[in-house]
């Protein structure tokens, strides 16, 4: 893989034609690891279709739309997000009177809350993403289930959609299909990538790293087959266990360090190279120094 340091990232563009069927009727738009593009799922029954998240902004997310639409055909659609951040759900638009559209309830106040906020910052993340959230608008869902879960049936085919409260979010959302043993994780898992940790103070702090770590290790006690994870390739649970692991010994590794009275900026410093160096193959190298400032504030 090129260094993505010395070149223009690419345009966070959905491809449609990166479309795999993971198992009869579950469909994965891969996102060939372009940053800013998430795995989206179109998962389909006898009676109706469930998308799971959008990409970036109302062109991406128009593409999903007509994926999804020539996939399910006449059967209606539901869309679904595994969690609020713009790469997953300000798609979400195009959705609005074509789908149903169906989000846990603290995932639709989270949206509420932050989502222009975010609008805000992402626009800053340069010309490729701006031009992707160009008239984008935030829509409130049809459909807010309340609680830890709730069961969608798609006719022969049963998809259960499971919250935890805070952890990468406030309102992060795997959707799991029981009999297939396919689980879409959002950003709770990525495949070798740094784990996201979106820890922008003071306007976004709600980051649990205990309580995520938590769900990864239910989520590995799943036993899932095949795991699709919010960015990079699929695979297994080994997905799960990599980011678990990382983030139990990142966060042990920085409370030491703080025991030793350094400040948050010298851990930066002095651990943060060494965990680049020890995963050589991971992207998306800057979401370190935020993880190291995130445990940080824990010791
Ligand atoms: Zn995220």
């Amino acid at each position: 893989m090129s260094d993505a340091a010395n070149s223009a990232p690419p345009a966070p563009n959905v491809d449609p034609t990166a479309l795999q069927e993971i198992a009869p009727g579950v469909h994965v738009i891969t996102d060939h690891r372009v940053p800013l593009v998430p795995n989206i799922g179109i998962i389909l029954g006898t009676d109706a279709a469930l998308v799971v998240d959008t990409g970036m902004g109302p062109a991406n997310g128009q593409k999903v739309l007509d994926c999804a639409k020539r996939l399910a055909g006449d059967r209606p659609l539901i869309l679904t997000l595994t969690h609020f951040h713009p790469e997953h759900g300000f798609g979400a638009q195009v959705f609005k009177g074509a789908a149903r559209i169906h989000y846990n309830r603290t995932q639709r106040d989270e949206l509420a809350a932050k989502g222009e906020g975010y609008l805000g910052m992402f626009k800053t993340f340069g010309p490729g993403v701006a031009a992707a959230l160009e008239g984008t608008k935030l829509v409130e869902p049809d459909d807010v289930y309340e609680g830890a879960s709730a069961t969608i049936d798609l006719g022969g085919r049963t998809v259960e959609l499971r919250t935890w409260g805070l952890a990468h979010t406030a309102g992060d959302q795997v959707v799991w299909l029981p009999q297939e043993r396919i689980l879409f994780t959002g950003d709770l898992a990525e495949e070798r990538i740094f784990p996201i940790f979106p820890w922008f103070p003071p306007n976004d702090a709600d980051i649990d790293g205990a309580r995520w770590a938590q769900v990864l290790g239910e989520l590995i006690a799943w036993n899932p087959a095949i795991v699709v994870p919010g960015h990079g390739d699929l695979g297994g649970a080994e997905i799960l266990k990599a980011v678990r692991d990382y983030m139990v010994d990142l966060g042990r590794r920085v409370a030491a360090e703080r025991k030793s009275g350094k400040d948050a900026d010298t851990v930066v410093a002095s651990l943060g190279p060494k965990i680049r160096a020890e995963h050589p193959d991971w992207a998306a190298p800057e979401w370190i120094d935020f993880a190291i400032r995130y445990y940080s504030t824990l010791s």
